[in-house]
């Protein structure tokens, strides 16, 4: 279980800022190593922070860009279910009712996938998953040391 307390809430604080500076629109806490399930958000200007998400329902298709603040530069069109219902707690313990579509269901679907322990990659097609293997040689071979840090804007990472 999560407590609240002061040094959560400036664990929460913390998260923010490397997410806004990555620049990002989701963070969750095992990205930063704390085993814990909540993540923190902002796709909209309005930051929240979701603690024990749990999915209820899930419905349709849909396709979007997605990367990952883990794997920082890359991107895949990824399909998942276009809408979904989440139950979950905020920092006050309230609990949470959302019926998220378009970005935000998104957003969600990518965060929780992180608390299952759910890397981005294993959502790639066998062509996607290629691609990756032969960005990611060549990002090792160009650095010979850790991934570089996100680039705002660029497209030289791209693979799409
Ligand atoms: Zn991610």
């Amino acid at each position: 279980m999560t407590r609240v307390d002061g040094a959560f809430v400036k664990l929460i604080d913390d998260m923010f800022v490397t997410m806004y500076d990555a620049p990002g629109v989701g963070l969750a806490a095992p990205q930063i190593g704390v085993q814990q399930r909540f993540f923190v958000f902002d796709y909209d200007d309005e930051p929240g922070v979701i603690i024990n998400p749990t999915i209820v329902e899930s419905r349709g298709e849909a396709e979007f860009t997605e990367g990952c603040l883990s794997v920082p530069g890359l991107h895949w069109e990824i399909i998942r279910p276009a809408e979904m219902h989440v139950t979950g707690f905020d920092l006050d313990g309230r609990e949470l009712n959302l019926e998220l579509d378009d970005f935000a269901c998104r957003v969600f679907q990518h965060e929780i996938d992180h608390l299952d322990g759910v890397l981005l990659v294993e959502h790639l097609t066998k062509e996607q998953l290629d691609e990756a293997r032969v960005a990611l040689m060549d990002l090792r071979m160009n650095n010979a040391g850790p991934l570089p840090e996100p680039e705002v804007g660029s497209s030289r990472l791209r693979l799409r």
